[in-house]
């Protein structure tokens, strides 16, 4: 059972910055748990308090059935790997694998086999007999995870493990090691994993759970279809998604909002949905869910970046920016038009409490921040 519970922690630095603010958040046996959120969030500290190389300052983490906050690093049952995984230069791919297992004393046969192991999951075999100098970044990153797999952990911690490599190899890594840990849920290995990344597409594409920080304090904590289609306020709003959501101020006005002289109608589905009427609010729509049309608000377009099969175009609405994807076709179509007309599908508009950023359209109000 390799099951985390952190409980109100807290992490206090030297000189008194306060660096997470009692974070509570329960990460079941076999999850895969990514922590996503902006440089300086906190990431990294609350990772390195599971991990045990930061000491905790309030609250407790919990490592299947034991409180481990007293526990070093190497009585947790957990393997790091960090985004500048420092192999030894001098020893080869296969010393490399062995080192961990040397030391706590396991007998050659038993390292033989578990060398193998480890290689043929990550397909590695052909450069056990290399030194690190000789591989290529994605290699040696396979090496590493090597290194931390074959210390058979309750829980695997990632900080930032892709940040080095191209982001070619990047996309082909985040499918390796989603893909191993499957592997190794299906060999019934307990594999809990918790992986730390700036970056929102990995956090989409490999978590069953996404947990948001920002500034030490979490956001949210959901699945990513959750998190894109119900982001409880308006940070998580503008950090899940690519092109970022739109975020057009303004107020309700019965059942239109109102953005500067222009008004959009609000369907009775989105007015079913508000918990609240705030009085400064945010419209939230993203640019995959607004058509060109007659009805639609008006805006100027400014630029537009050819994406290939779409087009990204940028342009101001009531002076606030706004970003709209449409079809090649559909821009081809608008010729040389300085305004266009942009209308929101209205069963995907979110509003948000501009005061306190809440979004007040959850159905149900799945709202956690
Ligand atoms: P992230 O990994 O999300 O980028 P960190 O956990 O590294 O964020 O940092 C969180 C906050 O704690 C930041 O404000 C950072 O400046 C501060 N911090 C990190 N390490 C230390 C340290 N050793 N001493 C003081 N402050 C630190
Ligand atoms: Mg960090």
């Amino acid at each position: 059972m390799a099951r985390v519970q952190l409980n109100n922690l807290e992490k206090i630095y030297g000189g008194g910055v306060k660096a997470v603010h009692g974070i509570d958040l329960d990460i079941e046996d076999g999850e895969f748990m990514v922590f996503v959120g902006p440089s300086g969030c906190a990431k990294s500290t609350t990772l390195r308090m599971v991990a045990g190389l930061e000491e905790i300052t309030g609250g407790e983490v919990i490592i299947g059935q034991t409180r481990v906050n007293d526990l070093p690093p190497g009585k947790r049952s957990i393997a790091m790997v960090f985004q500048n995984y420092a192999l030894y230069p001098h020893m080869k791919v296969r010393g490399n694998l062995a080192f961990g297992l040397k030391i706590a004393g396991k007998s050659k046969p038993e390292i033989e086999t578990a060398i193998d192991d480890v290689a043929r999951i990550l397909e590695i075999e052909p450069l056990l007999d290399r030194l690190p100098k000789q591989l290529s970044g994605g290699q040696a990153q396979r090496v590493a995870l090597g290194r931390a797999l074959i210390k058979k952990p309750g829980v695997f911690l990632f900080d930032e493990p892709l940040s080095n490599l191209d982001a070619k190899l990047r996309a082909s890594m985040r499918v390796r090691i989603t893909d191993l840990h499957r592997r190794l849920k299906a060999e019934g290995l307990s594999s809990t994993v918790i992986y730390v990344t700036h970056d929102q597409t990995e956090a989409m594409t490999m978590g069953d759970r996404i947990c948001v920080m920002q500034a030490g304090r979490i956001m949210q904590v959901a699945t990513p279809k959750e998190l894109y289609n119900h982001p409880a306020n308006l940070f998580v709003a503008g950090f899940i998604g690519s092109p970022e959501m739109n975020l057009l101020e303004g107020h309700l006005d019965g059942s239109d909002f109102v953005i500067g002289a222009q008004r959009l109608t609000l369907g009775a589905e989105v007015q079913a949905r508000l918990a609240s009427r705030p009085a400064d609010a945010v419209l939230g729509v993203r640019p995959q869910h607004l058509t060109i049309a007659d009805d639609g608000l008006e805006a100027r377009l400014t630029h537009a970046e050819f994406m290939g099969h779409e087009v990204y175009l940028h342009a101001a609405l009531e002076g606030q920016k706004i970003v709209a994807v449409v079809g090649a076709a559909e821009y081809e179509a608008l010729g040389r038009a300085e305004v266009i007309r942009l209308r929101p599908d209205t069963q995907h508009l979110h509003v948000f409490d501009k005061t306190d950023g809440r979004n007040v359209s959850l159905r149900g109000g799945s709202a956690t921040a």
